[in-house]
């Protein structure tokens, strides 16, 4: 949508193909439904990852935050910011596309839905080929995004078109996602909801590599999910699949030092002589961890604090700071919010016009560009979507 506007800006008659029955329909699910479409705290190079990421700086400085904020402006859409976040003033994901089918309207781009590319022929011009229709376009912008969190029947099939025309594409992985872990005793812990930190070790052979991420944690019935599980997940899903064994320290109580942690243990061993350690532990973490983490050092519903429980209760201390999991799958690409890989950054100019098929432009999710959570995906929709429309205009005008 942002490409089509951007080419229909700069004079082209555009035509938009969407193979659903409506164009934008993963935009309404985007930020449950509130649409976090940019973040104010911004580095590419900190926040995104591809195999190219040296690239990733010339696109943003083309199009970047700031001209993000003009561009919605421009469509008439109010923006705010909670804590960077940017979100449209109404918080629904639908004003957002609502702005965007009005610009698409306004500068007369054509939208044919139930349309799904199945071909592409680059002669002289390019012919694509729907169902039973042909079309013929001086130039193509393929912006069909990847599969991640769409039931396979409305998965993306981008990717068998641009690899017909020669272009690498690097595997796609699930990014963004909930990782799933061993252990008997996740039923007990599902719904608990806490802000922890998550230290993810990956070890390769002698060498481990670390990625630490804060944030509301959620357990579930598999394991491991929220924002902070999301930010690390592509690691773990990439580590799993070259065989690595990836490891997840959960601290339920990141706000403590250790020195004051100590402190803290030691009076609330103190204070809760005689008490029950269940009442003890349910106070200082959720009381279904409590449970978890008591059974995992030997201590039973009836144990109370004092000199005969003391190692265990210092051991239950110690889990409630590092309790490890053993991850063993990330979640698919279906539940997935976006994929890591996609066509190589190679294969594009900083126009990102195709290298090897002149005319054919590419943007979004599809290219190898992935973005932490917090609205950089759709920020990378935006910058790249309005890269290519420009450029694909101005090839078009030649
Ligand atoms: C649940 C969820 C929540 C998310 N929340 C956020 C968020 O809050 N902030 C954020 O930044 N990112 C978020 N994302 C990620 C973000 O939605 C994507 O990165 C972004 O939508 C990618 O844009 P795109 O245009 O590349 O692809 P898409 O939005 O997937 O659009 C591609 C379009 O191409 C169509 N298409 C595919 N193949 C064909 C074909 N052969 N012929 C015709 N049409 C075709 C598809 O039907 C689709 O409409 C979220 C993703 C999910 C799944």
């Amino acid at each position: 949508m942002a490409a089509a506007i951007a080419a229909a800006r700069a004079g082209c008659s555009v035509t938009l193909l969407e193979r659903q029955e409506k164009i934008g329909k993963k935009l309404l699910a985007t930020g449950n439904g509130r649409c976090n479409l940019s973040n104010l705290d911004f580095q590419a190079v900190r926040d995104y990852r591809s195999r190219c990421a040296f690239r990733l700086p010339a696109f943003f400085e083309q199009f970047g935050v700031k001209e993000t904020l003009r561009f919605f402006e421009s469509c008439g859409l109010l923006l705010t910011d909670r804590n960077g976040y940017l979100y449209p003033r109404s918080m629904q994901a639908g004003a957002v596309l609502g702005a965007l089918e009005e610009e698409l309207d306004r500068n007369a781009v054509r939208i044919v839905c139930s349309c799904r590319v199945e071909r592409i022929r680059r002669e002289r011009f390019f012919y694509i080929s729907a169902g039973a229709e042909e079309f013929c376009f001086d130039s193509l912008i393929l912006a069909c995004g990847t599969a991640a969190g769409l039931v396979p029947k409305n998965a993306a099939d981008g990717f068998a078109l641009v690899r017909e025309l020669g272009l690498a594409v690097i595997p796609l992985m699930p990014a963004l996602g909930a990782l799933r872990c061993e252990g008997g005793f996740w039923k007990a812990l599902a719904g608990v909801r806490c802000i922890s930190q998550i230290e993810l070790h990956v070890q390769t052979g002698i060498r481990e590599k670390v990625w630490r991420e804060n944030g509301e944690l959620q357990l579930t019935d598999y394991g491991i999910s929220g924002i902070p599980v999301f930010q690390c997940s592509r690691y773990a899903a990439a580590a799993l699949r070259d065989g690595a064994r990836v490891t997840a320290f959960l601290d339920f109580l990141p706000e403590y030092a250790p020195k004051q942690w100590e402190t803290l243990c030691v009076r609330q061993f103190r204070l809760c002589q005689g008490k029950r350690v269940q009442t003890m532990a349910a106070g200082m973490v959720a009381q279904k961890t409590a449970k978890v983490l008591m059974k995992q050092c030997g201590l039973a519903a009836e144990d109370l604090v004092g000199e005969e429980t003391k190692e265990r209760i210092f051991a239950l201390f110690g889990l409630m700071r590092r309790f490890p999991v053993t991850v063993i799958e990330a979640n698919p690409i279906s539940q997935a919010q976006v994929c890591a890989g996609g066509v190589s950054l190679d294969e594009v100019s900083d126009h990102l016009e195709a290298k090897k098929v002149p005319g054919l432009f590419l943007c979004g999710e599809m290219l190898d560009v992935d973005g932490r959570c917090g609205g950089y995906n759709l920020q990378w929709a935006w910058t790249s979507g309005v890269i290519a429309g420009r450029h694909a205009a101005e090839d078009d005008r030649t």
